[in-house]
């Protein structure tokens, strides 16, 4: 018999099975087994991905050297691996990676003789015998009565899930209106037909706090994945999914990838979370993939979300995306009853005119003063995703940029460096301008230090937690900070988006937002609606609980439809126009994009392969899809970054035309690029 071998090595040029004989009858290699191989001269792991029991082996096929592990994967999970590979032109075999514990796979090691050894996976824990318990659900747990939103949504989820077709549903629920709930309540159908469930989150959300939800409600029955698992926990974790023991799977996106079988249910909480996407290769969304997976396996898929992404909300407008039927479900009400708190537009051009210089506007300061004189709690929130704080020269305008990006560098008050975000090289901070030699150097831009110093400033003695990337980076300092800020009586919280997600600080009376529109600057078409999210989100912070809240954003910008969206809380004007711009440039969800980047150190090496590349492109296209639309190869807005230098190719297609097998063929078509990076992304979230 011959078998279909998949290497474990990820190169393009390999990225296909090889096949090997297994000469015995007994033993034969199935597929899901990792099997020792014979590779060119030295010996490699691989995965067998296809048995053919028929086939004679001729005289120059290898045979397999040994089975090391058995029933990795399933035929399920493989087929998930090809259609990732496909659509994202990824390698097959880094997207079958993502379904493998790495504890449970044997690696091979160099000795120092030059051969191989092979090192056996660690056993993952043993399992409990017997047949699989029936669902435990603690009834104790749940309100006493649903609101009226959550009554009718779940009815028609019940129907849905009793259906047993594959479908989706966009569940529009404003901040605080029990959509978890509604979550826990269909996972409990799903638990009674026999059927397992998985809920993904955003990382940043997946605190005890939710993980203490759905443990309160099905106790153990819930396995938990994320990041900060040992490979170890992780196998253990797949080994509870894989027998039943855990059929309520809650984790970050790479949940996705757990050995789940006959799932009913799919929850993506917070679906809008651009977290969502991987940002190194494979490049998928978990949205797209989660649809996948819900059409395979015959699941109910729910992206719930304050404020729907416009994909999900085009898709439950037209009846179906372009895998599932869509239908959207709102909860349109606060749980308690309480309205969504007042948002008052502060145009900050006007302050300038009345000469306050100050980072807060004259109402800000008066809202913060009465938060401190009641005695409760504000949040403040820095919009500067990317940007932070630059020093710019006021005589001839010069701005410091690192030697090998071509970014600006920002500056680090603590320790009075200037540091470059994109390859982490810092400086020292310049007395005089190297330009033209003036001392008169400003620090443009507003970070969270400022912040801090001048609420101490206003307010001396009142406590404030500053949550960013500088105060949050060792394991826990993140949950450390908002445990201060959650124990103490009154005080403040400032941080950038970070603060905006996931946390429930139910006596919040004011949030602020210091400057609402530099995310709206970013060359980004999906920038206005990146920024209503986070305002709304963070506006969603303020007075869930029983004393009002009120909102005050900062902006330079206040006729922007972001910000008017945020006002009204309403964000159907400003969905309308994004649409109409969409439909008219072919951005999704009217169209789809790739982008291909390509870097290297040398720049005349990477522009000729761009050349190339898009040439090929363009004969593919030329020939079998001329409705899709090469542009470029253009320099990126980064231009240089880590020493490399950036060159992008982007490509548009109008229709449901998967652009992942076009990029394959013509980069299989070019042979190798030496000395060239070459990363795709298909749907792209940054295009810098
Ligand atoms: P969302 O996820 O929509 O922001 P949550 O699910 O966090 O809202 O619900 C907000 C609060 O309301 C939570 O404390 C939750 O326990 C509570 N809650 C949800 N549904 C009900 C209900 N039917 N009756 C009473 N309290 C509820
Ligand atoms: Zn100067
Ligand atoms: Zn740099």
């Amino acid at each position: 018999m011959v078998v279909e071998v998949l290497i474990d090595i990820a190169a393009r040029a390999l990225d296909a099975p090889f096949s090997y004989s297994w000469p015995d009858t007994e033993g034969a290699p199935q597929v899901g087994d990792c099997v020792l191989v014979g590779f060119g001269a030295r010996p490699a792991l691989g995965y067998v991905t296809a048995v053919n029991e028929d086939a004679e082996a001729d005289e120059n096929t290898k045979t397999v050297t040994e089975v090391l592990t058995r029933g990795l994967f399933d035929a399920a999970a493989l087929d998930l691996a090809r259609w990732i590979s496909s659509w994202y032109a990824a390698p097959l075999i880094s997207c079958l990676r993502l379904f493998l514990a790495s504890a449970t796979i044997p690696r091979l090691k160099k000795q120092a003789d030059g051969s191989y050894e092979v090192i056996a996976p660690v056993k993952a824990r043993k399992q409990s015998p017997g047949a699989a318990p029936g669902p435990l659900i603690n009834e104790a747990d749940r309100p006493a009565r649903l609101s009226d939103g959550q009554d009718r949504a779940l009815e028609v989820l019940s129907a849905a899930l009793r259906s047993a077709q594959p479908q989706a549903f966009v569940l529009a629920g404003v901040t605080g209106s029990g959509k978890t709930e509604v979550y826990l309540q269909a996972i409990e159908q799903s638990l009674t037909a026999g059927k397992t469930c998985l809920t993904l989150v955003p990382e940043i959300s997946l605190t005890p706090q939710t993980v203490g939800r759905y443990r309160a409600r099905f106790s153990d029955q819930v396995a938990v994945l994320h990041s900060r698992l040992t490979p170890r926990q992780r196998a253990n974790e797949f080994a509870r999914i894989r027998s039943g023991e855990a059929p309520v799977v809650v984790g970050a996106r790479s949940a996705l990838f757990a050995p789940h079988h006959d799932l009913g249910l799919i929850v993506i909480d917070e679906e809008h979370d651009s977290s969502y996407k991987q940002n190194n290769s494979p490049r998928y969304h978990a949205r797209a993939v989660a649809e996948q997976l819900a059409l395979r396996q015959g699941a109910v898929l729910i992206l719930g979300s304050a404020t729907p992404s416009l994909e999900s909300l085009e898709a439950a407008r037209e009846g179906r995306g372009e895998v599932l039927p869509c239908r959207k479900l709102t909860l349109p009400e606060r749980i308690n009853g309480a309205a969504l708190p007042p948002v008052t537009i502060v145009d900050m051009t006007r302050e300038f005119e009345r000469g306050n210089r100050s980072l807060f506007s004259v109402r800000l300061q008066q809202g913060l003063h009465e938060v401190y004189e009641r005695g409760e709690k504000a949040l403040l929130l820095l919009n500067r995703r990317g940007f932070s704080s630059f020093l710019l020269c006021r005589e001839c305008g010069f701005v410091p940029h690192c030697e090998s990006c071509s970014t600006s560098l920002s500056f680090h008050a603590t320790n009075n460096t200037l540091r470059c975000h994109q390859c982490d090289a810092s400086f020292v901070v310049y007395e005089r301008c190297p330009q033209c030699g003036s001392p008169y150097l400003r620090k443009f831009g507003v970070g969270t230090q400022q912040v801090e110093e001048e609420l101490k400033r206003l307010i001396p003695g009142w406590s404030v937690v500053r949550m960013d990337r500088d105060t949050t980076s060792g394991a826990h300092a993140h949950e450390e900070l908002l445990k201060i800020f959650q124990e103490q009586e009154s005080g403040v919280l400032v941080g950038t988006q970070m603060i905006a997600k996931g946390h429930d600080f139910p006596d919040v009376t004011l949030v602020g937002v210091v400057t609402a529109d530099i995310t709206l600057n970013i060359p980004d078409f999906r920038a206005p609606e990146r920024t209503y999210q986070l305002l709304e989100q963070v506006s969603g912070r303020a007075g869930r609980d029983r004393l009002p809240g009120q909102v005050i954003i900062q902006t330079y910008l206040p006729q922007e439809p972001a910000i008017e969206a945020v006002a009204a809380h309403d964000p159907s004007a400003l969905y309308e126009e994004e649409r109409r711009l969409r439909r008219e440039l072919g951005y999704p969800p009217f169209g789809h994009l790739c982008n291909i980047l390509l870097s290297s150190e040398d720049q005349e090496r990477v522009a000729r392969f761009s050349q190339e590349l898009a040439r090929a492109l363009r004969d593919d296209v030329a020939s079998c899809s001329p409705e899709v639309q090469v542009l470029g190869p253009s320099p990126c807005i980064i231009e240089r970054a880590k020493r490399l230098w950036r060159f992008h190719i982007l490509l548009k297609s109008d229709r449901a035309l998967p652009l992942g097998p076009l990029v394959s063929t013509a980069l299989k078509s070019l042979g190798p690029a030496r000395g060239v990076n070459i990363a795709v992304d298909v749907d792209p979230y940054e295009m810098m």
